[in-house]
C-alpha cells in the first residue's frame, strides 16, 4: 500500500533536490493556509512531473506567501503509458470531465481536435491546463500529461505520425468491438472520440482510409462524448496500459 498518501500532494514547476527551499505560489499558499488550514511545520509531498514525489515541510505560510523545504524522495519518477487521447471538445463541464477522467485514467497526451460538427472550440488552455494538474495531484500521478492546442481534423491527419496507431470510436457501428481490436495492438496508440453531432460522412471515410486507423465500435448503444472517452480509456488500460 501506499505510503504517506494522506499527506496533502502540490505540483510545481521546480527542480527538487533534498534541501532546496522553495517559494510557494500566491494560489498555493493561499490553498494549504486558507483552505487546508496547514501551518508552520506541516509536512506535504510535492512533485514537478518529472522528479517522481518528494516529502516537504512547510518552513513559512503567510496569507499570500510561504516556503516550504524538500526533504527526501519518496517514489521515484514514472510515466504512464504512451497513450494519447484525441477529442472533439464538448460543452464546458463536459469537457472538464474528460479531462479529469483522462488524467486519473493515466493518459500521456491531449489532443482537443475540432471537427465539422465540433460547437465548442473557443478552449482556455490555462483554465483547461488547471484542471488537468488538479486531477495529477489528487490521483497521485507523478507525471503531468500533455495538453496540445486544439487542431482541426484535417491538420492532424495530415501531421500524424504513422507508427502510431488511431482507434477511431465509430458510433456508425458496423465496427470491430473495441475490445477486440484493442487485444491485438502493438507500438503507440492515440484513441479518437468525436463531439456530440457525431462525424460526418465524408470525416469517417476519410479516417477509415488511412492505414493506421483503426475503427471500433463501443457497442450497441450511442454514448456521450465523456462517457465514449472514459470508456474507451478504460479498456486501453486494461488491455494495453499499466493495469495489468
Ligand atoms: N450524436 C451522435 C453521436 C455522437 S457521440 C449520433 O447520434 O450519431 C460522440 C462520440 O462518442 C462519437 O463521435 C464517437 O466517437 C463516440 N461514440 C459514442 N457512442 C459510440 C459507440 N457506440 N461506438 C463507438 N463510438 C461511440
Amino acid at each position: 500500500m501506499r505510503e504517506n498518501y494522506t499527506l496533502t500532494r502540490i505540483y510545481l514547476e521546480a527542480s527538487l533536490a533534498e534541501g532546496r527551499t522553495l517559494a510557494l505560489s500566491n494560489d498555493h499558499a493561499h490553498y494549504l493556509r486558507n483552505v487546508l488550514r496547514l501551518s508552520e511545520g506541516t509536512e506535504l509531498r510535492v512533485f514537478n512531473g518529472s522528479d517522481g514525489e518528494w516529502r516537504a515541510v512547510i518552513s513559512s505560510l503567510g496569507k499570500r506567501a510561504g516556503d516550504i523545504e524538500i526533504q527526501e524522495q519518496l517514489r521515484a519518477p514514472e510515466a504512464c503509458p504512451d497513450i494519447w487521447l484525441c477529442f472533439a471538445p464538448v460543452r464546458k463541464h463536459r469537457n472538464a470531465f474528460i479531462l479529469e477522467k483522462a488524467t486519473e485514467l493515466g493518459v500521456a497526451k491531449l489532443q482537443p481536435v475540432t471537427t465539422a460538427r465540433t460547437q465548442f472550440s473557443k478552449l482556455r488552455l490555462e483554465k483547461m491546463q488547471s484542471q488537468i494538474i488538479e486531477a495529477a495531484e489528487q490521483t497521485e500521478r507523478l507525471d503531468i500529461p500533455l495538453l496540445n492546442a486544439t487542431i482541426g481534423l484535417d491538420q492532424m491527419l495530415a501531421d500524424w505520425p504513422t507508427e502510431r496507431t488511431l482507434i477511431f470510436a465509430d458510433e456508425a457501428g458496423d465496427a470491430k468491438p473495441a475490445l477486440v481490436a484493442l487485444q491485438n495492438l502493438t507500438g503507440p496508440t492515440a484513441l479518437l472520440i468525436g463531439p456530440e453531432g457525431g462525424f460526418t460522412p465524408q470525416e469517417r471515410e476519410r479516417l477509415r482510409g488511412q492505414d493506421y486507423v483503426i475503427p471500433v465500435s463501443l457497442g450497441p448503444r450511442i454514448l456521450r462524448a465523456d462517457t465514449a472517452a472514459l470508456s474507451l480509456l478504460t479498456l486501453f488500460q486494461a488491455t494495453q496500459g499499466d493495469w495489468g
